[in-house]
Protein backbone atom coordinates (compact mmCIF):
# COMPACT_ATOMS: atom_id res chain seq x y z
CA UNK A 1 0.00 0.00 0.00
CA UNK A 2 1.56 2.87 -1.10
CA UNK A 3 0.05 6.59 0.27
CA UNK A 4 1.47 9.63 -0.84
CA UNK A 5 1.96 12.74 1.51
CA UNK A 6 1.39 16.31 -0.15
CA UNK A 7 4.07 17.92 1.16
CA UNK A 8 3.45 21.49 0.26
CA UNK A 9 -0.11 21.17 1.70
CA UNK A 10 0.54 22.00 5.20
CA UNK A 11 -2.73 22.45 7.48
CA UNK A 12 -3.09 26.16 8.70
CA UNK A 13 -4.26 26.38 11.79
CA UNK A 14 -6.60 29.42 12.57
CA UNK A 15 -6.28 31.81 15.42
CA UNK A 16 -7.78 34.46 16.80
CA UNK A 17 -6.35 37.96 18.41
CA UNK A 18 -7.03 38.25 22.17
CA UNK A 19 -9.02 41.67 22.93
CA UNK A 20 -6.78 41.77 25.99
CA UNK A 21 -2.92 41.10 25.00
CA UNK A 22 -3.24 41.15 21.02
CA UNK A 23 -1.42 38.24 20.78
CA UNK A 24 -2.58 35.73 18.14
CA UNK A 25 -3.42 32.31 19.48
CA UNK A 26 -4.88 29.20 18.05
CA UNK A 27 -8.74 29.06 18.38
CA UNK A 28 -8.49 26.24 21.14
CA UNK A 29 -6.54 27.92 23.55
CA UNK A 30 -8.53 30.76 24.08
CA UNK A 31 -11.92 31.29 25.45
CA UNK A 32 -14.72 32.43 23.09
CA UNK A 33 -17.25 34.73 24.31
CA UNK A 34 -20.52 35.26 21.50
CA UNK A 35 -23.27 37.23 20.90
CA UNK A 36 -26.06 35.24 19.66
CA UNK A 37 -29.69 36.18 19.58
CA UNK A 38 -32.62 33.35 20.50
CA UNK A 39 -36.05 32.95 19.89
CA UNK A 40 -37.19 35.85 21.75
CA UNK A 41 -35.07 37.76 19.99
CA UNK A 42 -33.00 38.61 23.46
CA UNK A 43 -29.24 38.82 22.90
CA UNK A 44 -27.02 36.99 25.18
CA UNK A 45 -23.84 36.67 25.56
CA UNK A 46 -22.58 32.52 25.45
CA UNK A 47 -18.73 31.48 27.19
CA UNK A 48 -17.41 28.78 24.72
CA UNK A 49 -20.29 28.51 22.42
CA UNK A 50 -21.03 25.14 20.32
CA UNK A 51 -20.83 24.91 17.09
CA UNK A 52 -24.34 25.68 16.18
CA UNK A 53 -24.14 29.00 17.66
CA UNK A 54 -23.25 31.81 15.90
CA UNK A 55 -22.69 35.54 16.41
CA UNK A 56 -20.12 38.25 16.67
CA UNK A 57 -17.29 36.94 18.73
CA UNK A 58 -14.42 37.83 21.10
CA UNK A 59 -11.57 35.72 22.42
CA UNK A 60 -9.68 35.54 25.52
CA UNK A 61 -6.34 34.05 26.15
CA UNK A 62 -7.26 31.68 29.19
CA UNK A 63 -5.58 34.07 31.80
CA UNK A 64 -6.47 35.96 34.49
CA UNK A 65 -4.32 38.54 33.27
CA UNK A 66 -6.16 38.69 30.16
CA UNK A 67 -10.09 38.19 31.85
CA UNK A 68 -9.09 41.04 34.72
CA UNK A 69 -7.64 43.87 31.68
CA UNK A 70 -10.79 43.18 29.30
CA UNK A 71 -13.39 43.04 32.24
CA UNK A 72 -11.72 46.18 33.66
CA UNK A 73 -11.16 47.92 30.59
CA UNK A 74 -14.58 46.61 29.30
CA UNK A 75 -13.34 45.16 26.23
CA UNK A 76 -15.78 42.77 25.70
CA UNK A 77 -18.76 45.23 25.78
CA UNK A 78 -16.73 47.25 23.09
CA UNK A 79 -16.39 44.81 20.92
CA UNK A 80 -19.56 42.60 20.94
CA UNK A 81 -21.53 46.12 21.48
CA UNK A 82 -23.65 45.28 23.93
CA UNK A 83 -23.51 45.75 27.48
CA UNK A 84 -22.01 42.99 29.38
CA UNK A 85 -24.57 41.25 32.48
CA UNK A 86 -22.63 40.59 35.59
CA UNK A 87 -22.76 36.75 35.71
CA UNK A 88 -21.13 36.71 32.19
CA UNK A 89 -18.67 38.09 34.45
CA UNK A 90 -18.39 35.97 37.43
CA UNK A 91 -18.80 32.75 34.73
CA UNK A 92 -15.95 33.92 32.71
CA UNK A 93 -13.68 34.22 36.02
CA UNK A 94 -15.26 30.54 36.97
CA UNK A 95 -14.31 29.21 34.12
CA UNK A 96 -10.79 30.44 33.99
CA UNK A 97 -10.45 28.56 37.54
CA UNK A 98 -12.62 25.23 36.65
CA UNK A 99 -8.96 23.37 34.89
CA UNK A 100 -7.79 23.58 38.35
CA UNK A 101 -10.44 22.51 40.66
CA UNK A 102 -10.71 19.00 38.50
CA UNK A 103 -7.25 18.01 40.60
CA UNK A 104 -9.34 18.49 44.21
CA UNK A 105 -11.85 16.30 43.32
CA UNK A 106 -10.93 12.18 44.41
ZN1 LIG B 1 -4.33 37.71 26.12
Amino acid sequence: MVQKHKQNHTKKVSTRQCISCRTPLPRTNLIRLTKVSNSSQTKLVVINPNKYQFGRSAYICNSTECINKAIKEKKIAKMLRTPIDNSIIINLQSSLITPLLKEVSA
